[in-house]
């Protein structure tokens, strides 16, 4: 496995590759970084990851100074996984002196996380479209567990007419349903006993949505009302929403994404679910 901190080696080691599947990081691996890299090895002849803690996606007042790192450890794993090369830019190399674009993908990134985190998407699409244009993959594959994330990369695949087939692979949890995140690292043990009411909040929506209940407030309110069960968390946002354009929904319908975000003490947590489209069974959705 070869370990490339510049464009220019990166760029090399593309014209070598046949199709390329891709998997951008932020690093501090878990497993479900390692279930994107274990799909695009699955489905493409060679694969790249990147490693980048992307200054320009955080906030001034969030963690992006103590964002967990572990280089060692991650490149131990990739080179395990069967990866063919990693990219481990330094913002330098991302972001040269003078550097001053910023992709704007619109009212998709205004709400949610959006909402939350102004500029987030902005970073995000603008590192995405740079590590695209940088690694020219065939496949690009992004978790589920960012589920606007997703459809943000989605849109400026398209909007932009870059050649990459976005593939967005399902969110892998702990056992007790907790999706794995590298900022999971920062919860004390009393905080990471009480995470795992995201997903049963999440969860309870659903099966009030599997009997039958259509009306979107109700699900809000039920997410709620389960998040309040838990003595440290405090919920940002709960939400139902279409899939596609983000809109908050008055009523439910099959496909919709339930959304949420807590925090606990410092650390906020994300995490979706996708309703199932009737009469397919639960784990039919795309977050299972
Ligand atoms: P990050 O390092 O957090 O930027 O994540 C890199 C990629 O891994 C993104 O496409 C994430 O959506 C994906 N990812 C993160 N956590 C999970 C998870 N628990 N299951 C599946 N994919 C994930």
């Amino acid at each position: 496995m070869d370990v490339l901190p510049t464009i220019a080696q990166v760029r090399q080691a593309r014209r070598r590759a046949g199709p390329l599947g891709f998997v951008p990081t932020m690093g501090f691996l878990h497993a479900g970084h390692l279930s994107l890299v274990e799909r695009a090895r699955a489905e493409c002849g060679a694969v790249a990851v990147s490693i980048f803690v992307n200054p320009t996606q955080f906030g001034p007042n969030e963690d992006l100074s103590r964002y967990p790192r572990d280089m060692e450890r991650d490149l131990r794993l990739l080179r395990d996984a069967g990866v063919d090369f990693v990219f481990t830019p330094q913002p330098a190399e991302i972001y040269p002196q003078g550097f001053e674009a910023s992709i704007d993908m619109g009212a998709v990134t205004r709400v949610l996380e959006g909402a939350s985190r102004p500029g987030h998407f902005a970073g995000v699409a603008t590192v995405v479209a740079k590590l695209f244009n940088i690694v020219q993959p065939s496949r690009a594959y992004f978790g589920q567990k960012d589920a606007q994330q997703c459809v943000v990369v989605r849109r400026l695949v398209r909007d932009l007419d870059i050649p990459v087939e976005v593939i967005v692979a399902p969110t892998v949890r702990e056992a007790d349903g907790l999706a794995m995140s590298s900022r999971n690292s920062y919860l004390t043990p009393d905080q990471r006993a009480e995470a795992p009411v995201v997903y049963q909040a999440l969860s309870a929506a659903r099966t009030l949505f599997d009997a039958g209940e259509r009306d979107a407030q109700a699900l809000r309110h039920a997410m709620l009302a389960h998040i309040a069960t838990a003595r440290l968390a405090d919920p940002d946002y709960v939400s139902v929403a279409d899939p596609q354009t983000l809109a908050e929904l008055d009523t439910v319908e099959e496909g919709a994404l339930l959304s949420m975000a807590v925090r606990f003490g410092k650390t906020r947590l994300i995490d979706n679910l996708v309703l199932p489209p009737s009469p397919e069974p639960r784990n039919g959705g795309l977050s299972a």
